[in-house]
């Protein structure tokens, strides 16, 4: 896992469009983030997103409930 984020660092650091999928397409940029409502780039199932943190600094987390499972913000 260490190994794979700084392969991603690394290869987003140039360049303005950031990819954890590896395509540069708009709209498959990324696995899950910013997919609410849409499906996984992985298994397509339907992503989930939730707001956590405090009422001052609330940030969504994004999820796949088939690739990620387990506990969940929120839940
Ligand atoms: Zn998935």
């Amino acid at each position: 896992m260490v190994a794979l984020a700084r392969q991603l660092l690394l290869t987003n650091a140039d360049r303005p469009q950031q990819s954890t999928t590896g395509e540069l397409v708009h709209g498959r940029r990324h696995w899950v983030f910013e997919r609410t409502g849409k499906s996984c780039c992985r298994c397509a199932a339907k992503v989930i997103s939730t707001l956590q943190g405090d009422d001052l600094y609330p940030r969504y987390t994004y999820y796949c409930p088939r690739c990620q499972p387990g506990p969940h913000p929120g839940h």
